[in-house]
């Protein structure tokens, strides 16, 4: 059973809270907008959730509000551009909390422009921090799921991996290359129990999507057949299901949730 709670955010209510009840789980850019959205629903599954991003303002607030919902939450110091503060990153949550079960690698950013004119450095900074970042903090924490012989990984990839977006060339790119190392990583991981999949949103409500021009905004619903944007809870329930016991023999997957815009 599904609630709605003060904040917006849809909890599990269910008889074994998806079997996450206990279990440890990372994730990346948890200060705002999906992650944040993604750590309150897995924390009100019963797992301990170990919130990591640059912002430790933004983190405290989000544990608090884990905290008062009765969850428990840390905060990490993580800037997945650095491979030095990923490991760092890792080897604190590891330290602190014993193991990391779950990862959602959700941390990203855009910085759009039409090719002819992008600089290298903003096409090298999109694929560091949305790729890289995610597969260095996959090759930190994986020795801990391997020794648990579980695991679960969730890499928040778009929908502009799959079709391409103009003057996104760089974020396409790293969203695209995230469905490809999520299946390989399905592939090496199976046998160790551990699923690896990702989730591509469309459009949503967030701060990464708030200053888009309003014509941008009417031209991208008028292309949603459920004819309206998504929100943060509509990933974060596709987060929670695919971390679930319900989902152990689903592996390699991309999930759209993006309202009907792409049909794969
Ligand atoms: P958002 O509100 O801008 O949040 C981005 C998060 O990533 C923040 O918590 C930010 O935290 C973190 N982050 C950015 N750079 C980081 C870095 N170098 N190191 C660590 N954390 C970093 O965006 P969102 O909409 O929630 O997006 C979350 C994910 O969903 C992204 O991967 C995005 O590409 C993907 N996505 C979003 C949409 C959409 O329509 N909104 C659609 C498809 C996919 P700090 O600034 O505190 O570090």
């Amino acid at each position: 059973m599904n609630e709605q709670s003060s904040n917006g955010v849809i909890t599990t209510r269910g008889e074994d809270n998806y079997g996450l009840q206990g279990k440890v789980a990372l994730i990346t850019g948890a200060s705002q907008g999906i992650g944040r959205a993604c750590a309150l629903r897995l924390a009100s599954c019963g797992a301990t959730v170990a919130l990591a991003a640059r912002s430790q303002e933004k983190l405290q607030t989000v544990a608090a509000e884990i905290a008062d919902a009765g969850g428990q939450a840390h905060i990490f110091s993580l800037d997945v551009s650095s491979e030095d503060s990923i490991k760092s990153c890792a080897r604190a949550a590891l330290a602190d909390l014993g193991k990391v079960e779950i990862l959602v690698n959700n941390a990203g950013i855009t910085r759009d422009g039409l090719s002819l004119r992008m600089k290298l450095a903003d096409f090298d900074d999109i694929l560091r921090t949305n790729l890289t970042g995610a597969f260095l903090l996959t090759q930190a924490v994986i020795s801990s799921m391997m020794k648990g012989r579980w695991g679960r990984i969730v890499n928040i990839t778009s929908v502009v991996g799959q079709t391409g977006a103009a003057g996104q060339a760089n974020y396409s790119a790293s969203k695209a290359g995230m469905i490809g190392l999520t299946k390989s990583l399905a592939r090496e991981f199976a046998s160790r129990g551990i699923t690896v999949n990702a989730v591509a949103p469309g459009f949503i409500q967030t701060a990464m999507t708030e200053d888009l021009p309003e014509a941008q905004k009417a031209a991208i619903l008028s292309q949603i057949p459920l004819g309206r944007y998504g929100s943060d809870s509509d990933i974060a329930a596709a987060v929670a299901f695919l971390c679930s016991r319900d989902a152990a023999y689903i592996t390699g997957h991309t999930l759209d949730v993006n309202g009907g815009m792409y049909m794969g």
